[in-house]
């Protein structure tokens, strides 16, 4: 199938057979004709499979006619960072490069007053990263109404920086008739929820499942004994691979410096980037990293998703990812449109963990290298790290006391008798006040009236209930009764 069939406009497909692209890769065949019918789409694909020009290209032919009036644009592109904000606006130029089509980019670490002019000006297709987008419309930079179009690029990347909150905020200000379009490279739930709540009968288009590394990567795991010997063995594979350019991925930033250090002082072409830098040597960096004035480019997980860097021949990542889903997004760097790639994992012993997981996600081992590191050692220790993780799961609880485990029956007979216990407690308490309060009644009415005889004892009063005369009885009654006082209400002869 051809991007003519595709149903794009002579304008269009004219800047990209000039780009080189003869034949539209699956997700822009699967996703292009209903972004041209208006529907709302959902395209999961792996990284470096041409999800921009999958939005891009239709959204420059449905933008063609109508003009953007002062701060209201006319779409909105969400991006998770800087640079793909900058990346996206870079392709945006190039694929509409016979449109009439304005375009601005509202990004942190820039202008506000700068950004706030263009607005003013009107732009069809405004690339935002969520926070400052947020912040200029809280400001009143932007006015909502006029948007048509929002894409939510890279929405994995999204869920991860935690801006997940911050795209539905932005979605529940536009207006509800707009087409909203979703790409990631994973179906996560928090981002099939936004598909449920902002979006009307999406199409969920799925051009590859989800965690697939590139068929065109060559990936292997280098086995490098300890952790102190990466180094050396690192700088052996480089120096003995044909390497064009080739990305470094370090868990830890403090790591990015240090390692770029070395290699700088060992006279390799190298360069860094990681999230502490400043803004414009990032992008500065990129830049020269894509100007081939760099040959190695050591960077943390900032730069493992989403960015084009072209020609990446060799992806080394020093450690094993943290999270096992980085490991397709950092080797996706490489092997992208097609081309061929390679990449090594550096695995130590404190590693095995991390790389049990990743095979885990991915569904099946990653080769051993043997051409480098300590190959004859890697099955050996890597059924010991099974086994010890197998024994420091298992031994913690051997010795320690199990809390007895009550099954839901047990607990709730339980809860029963604990409850009437306690009522039968409170019953006798009750009962002890009251039989005290009237005890001491009594006692009050006693000292108001001096006459009143004690209680007789329980036999006694047996006796006179049965009527029996007794003399002492009947002058007691007298007598009783001539001093009663009033409020008792009865006197008795
Ligand atoms: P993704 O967003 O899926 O990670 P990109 O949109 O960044 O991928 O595209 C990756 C690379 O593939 C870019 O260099 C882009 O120019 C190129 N590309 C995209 N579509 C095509 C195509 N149809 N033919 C050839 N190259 C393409
Ligand atoms: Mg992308």
């Amino acid at each position: 199938m051809s991007f003519k069939e595709l149903g794009l406009s002579d304008l269009t497909l004219k800047a990209i057979t000039e780009l080189g692209y003869t034949e539209p890769t699956p997700v822009q065949k699967l996703t292009i004709p209903h972004v041209l019918k208006g529907s709302d789409v959902v395209g999961i694909a792996q990284t470096g499979t041409g999800k921009t020009a999958s939005f891009a290209l239709p959204m420059l032919d449905i933008l063609s006619s109508g003009k953007a009036k002062a701060r209201m644009p006319r779409s909105l592109i969400l991006a998770p960072t800087r640079e793909l904000a900058t990346q996206i606006g870079e392709n945006f130029v190039k694929y509409g490069k016979y449109h009439k089509i304005s375009m601005a980019l509202l990004i942190g670490g820039e202008s506000v007053a700068e950004q706030k002019k263009i607005l003013s000006t009107g732009v069809d297709v405004l690339i935002a990263t969520p926070g400052r987008m947020i912040d200029m419309f809280e400001r009143g930079q932007i006015i909502m109404t006029g948007i048509k179009m929002v894409v939510i690029d890279e929405a994995d990347r999204m869920l991860d920086m935690g801006f997940i909150p911050d795209v539905k905020k932005i979605l529940s200000w536009v207006k509800t008739t707009r087409q909203v379009l979703l790409f990631s490279a994973t179906m996560d739930k928090e981002i099939k929820e936004i598909a449920e709540k902002f979006m009307t009968f999406p199409k969920e288009v799925f051009a590859s499942s989800p965690s697939t590394a590139a068929k065109t990567v060559n990936h292997t795991v280098v086995y490098t004994a300890d952790a102190t010997k990466k180094r050396r063995i690192l700088c052996d594979i480089i120096n003995s691979e044909d390497i064009k350019n080739a990305m470094i991925f370090c868990n830890k930033k403090r790591e990015v410096s240090s390692l770029y250090n070395v290699l700088r002082d060992k006279h390799y072409s190298v360069c860094q980037f990681h999230g502490d830098m400043n803004q414009h040597i990032r992008t500065a960096t990129i830049e020269a990293f894509k100007n081939g004035d760099f040959e190695l480019f050591v960077c943390s997980d900032a730069a493992a998703r989403g960015l084009d860097l072209p020609d990446v021949s060799h992806v080394f990542l020093y450690d094993a990812p943290y999270k096992p889903e980085d490991y397709v997004h950092r080797i996706g760097r490489t092997g992208r449109a097609g081309k061929e790639g390679k990449a090594f994992t550096l695995i130590s012993d404190d590693d095995f963990k991390a790389l049990a997981a990743v095979e885990k996600n991915l569904g099946r081992p990653v080769i051993l290298n043997k051409d480098f590191g300590d190959p004859s050692l890697y099955k050996e220790r890597k059924v010991l790290a099974a086994k010890s993780k197998f024994i420091s799961k298992v031994n913690p609880n051997k010795h320690k006391p199990k809390p007895p485990t009550l099954s839901k029956l047990e607990r709730e007979n339980k809860e029963k008798e604990e409850k009437l216990r306690k009522e039968e407690l409170f019953r006798a308490e009750e009962q002890r006040l009251m039989s005290e309060r009237r005890r001491q009644e009594q006692r009050q009415l006693r000292e108001a009236n001096p006459y009143m005889s004690p209680r007789r004892p329980a036999a006694d009063q047996h006796k006179h209930k049965k009527g029996a005369s007794d003399k002492g009885r009947t002058k007691d009654k007298v007598a009783f009764g001539e001093h009663m006082p009033a409020f008792f209400g009865i006197k008795i002869k």
